[in-house]
């Protein structure tokens, strides 16, 4: 059955986009379709996948002033900011930039006897279920490596950004992806779920909420389809008492505050050396105290609406509860009269303990919460109290320190001294309810086919 998604505005409410979903039926069809033409895609050499994956990258980036103000519309994002193609073209083009050496076989021998190698196969179909925060580089992640390594892919991107994967789309059609082997669909959850059920695909990737991951992994139970799951996180910062105070605040507040707070490996929560910690307070209300919240569309807004009311009401309830139990918000609502429904202040808080929610669950939104720590101990133990695990960032002059500090982190990523980013040169994974598996890297490639072994015995001559 058919159903009809609807794409609400953050700016004014407006519904912006509406798409009718695929019938179980026709998705069928369409991944036949891609399973037809997979194998021709995969017969094609590695050079010229690459070539035509870089090439669609390059329309989208042609795109780009299109993208940014539709963007706006579909989830908030400041135009001022000017869209995601840095980073698509970053990790894009690194991806690229790997593929030989992620796809390369593993040779064991090739002697006159013998010829013993471990190849990468893809997987066939790979489904790529994306969020709305991040919309072009959460996708780009899996569906450039896949193409890549001669996989068909299937995009469900989030009903919030809908006119994401048809952008995408019309930029790898023209640069010479088949429309069989790069399809943009839109399904309900219940059709991707039977779609999953009954084996439709070899590899399926989730980026999106711990929810969301469960009944992912739900549908693929029994059927031992691969699954990646990268989900929701409550990332931490500590800020050492030998930290470049300065360099910790700018960035470690953006870090909290970029995209309204809606970035997966934002951070959600800060811990300072208790004789920085006055002076971090101080700056970082100086920061907050500056955004300008407002409409996206203007140029002077640097704080734009959160991607939906929900999102803003669910961190008003986080911020109010802990407010009642005895937690400070230090920024003046005075300050930002543009407040309500999907506009949501930003916010910082002090006298947070760990038995409040929003030191715990994730916000996802403008308000992070600082706890003055007395050493690494009480820092990494209140790091830890946490039920994700995606990144966590470190700030101090001494990378040994810094590195002792990590080893004790339960976390996917640990940056000294940066926070908020992603290399993809690195694997980005995540543990506890953050996930498991590996995208980016020469990981992601080995997660988007599968070993085969080869044992050849050669005829004695
Ligand atoms: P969400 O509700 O889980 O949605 C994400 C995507 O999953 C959307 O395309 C959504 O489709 C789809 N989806 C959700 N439930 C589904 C189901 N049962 N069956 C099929 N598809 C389903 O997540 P969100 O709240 O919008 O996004 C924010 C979350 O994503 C946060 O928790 C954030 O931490 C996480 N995130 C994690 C990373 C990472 O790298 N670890 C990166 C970015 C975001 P619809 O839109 O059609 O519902």
């Amino acid at each position: 059955m058919s159903t009809t998604i609807q794409c609400i505005s953050p700016i004014d409410g407006s519904v912006y986009v509406e798409r009718t979903t695929l019938s179980l039926e026709a998705a069928r069809e369409a991944l036949a379709r891609a399973k037809n033409a997979q194998p021709d895609w995969a017969a094609l050499p590695l050079s010229e996948r690459v070539q035509r994956v870089r090439d669609g990258i390059a329309r989208l980036g042609d795109m780009n002033d299109d993208i940014v103000e539709k963007l706006a519309w579909q989830m908030g994002r400041p135009v001022r900011y000017g869209g995601e193609f840095g980073g698509v073209d970053e990790r894009a083009g690194m991806m690229a930039d790997l593929a030989e050496e992620g796809l390369a076989s593993i040779e064991i021998e090739n002697s006159a006897a013998f010829h013993r190698y471990i190849r990468r196969e893809p997987h066939g179909a790979v489904l790529v279920v994306a969020p709305w925060n991040y919309p072009y580089m959460t996708a780009v992640n899996t569906v450039v490596p896949a193409l890549i390594a001669g996989n068909a892919v299937f995009l469900k991107h989030a009903s919030q950004t809908p006119l994401v994967g048809e952008h995408m789309a019309e930029a790898f059609h023209a640069a010479g992806v088949p429309r069989e082997i790069f399809q943009n669909v839109f399904l309900s959850h219940e059709t991707t779920s039977a779609l999953i059920a009954e084996k439709a695909f070899g590899f399926v990737n989730f980026t999106g909420s711990v929810n969301g991951g469960q009944a992912i992994e739900r549908a693929a139970a029994g059927t031992f389809t691969g699954v990646g799951l990268e989900l929701g996180g409550k990332d931490p910062g500590y800020v050492m008492d030998d930290a470049d105070l300065d360099a910790a605040v700018e960035t470690l507040i953006d870090g909290a505050m970029f995209n309204a707070g809606q970035c997966c490996c934002g951070i959600e929560r800060i811990y300072v050396a208790e004789n920085l910690f006055d002076a971090f307070v101080e700056k970082s209300v100086a920061i907050v105290s500056a955004y300008r919240l407002g409409n996206p569309l203007d140029r002077d807004t640097t704080l734009g609406p959160m991607a939906h009311v929900r999102f803003a009401d669910h961190v008003r309830e986080q911020t109010a509860e802990a407010v009642a139990s005895g937690a400070r918000a230090l920024i003046a609502p005075e300050l930002f009269p543009e407040q309500g429904g999907a506009y949501l202040m930003p916010q910082i808080l002090i006298d947070v303990d760990h038995s409040m929610r929003v030191m715990r669950e994730e916000s996802f939104g403008p308000v992070v919460g600082i706890m003055k720590v007395k050493d690494d101990a009480e820092a990494v133990a209140l790091m830890n109290d946490s039920e994700f695990g995606l990144t966590a960032s470190l700030w101090t002059k001494d990378i040994d320190r810094a590195t002792r500090v990590a080893d004790q982190i339960e976390t996917g990523t640990v940056f000294m001294n940066r926070c908020d980013y992603l290399d993809p040169a690195l694997c980005w994974t995540g543990c506890k309810n953050t996930g498991r598996g590996g995208g980016l890297s020469i990981i992601g490639y080995h997660n988007l086919t599968r070993p085969k072994s080869y044992y050849l015995k050669k005829p004695v001559n």
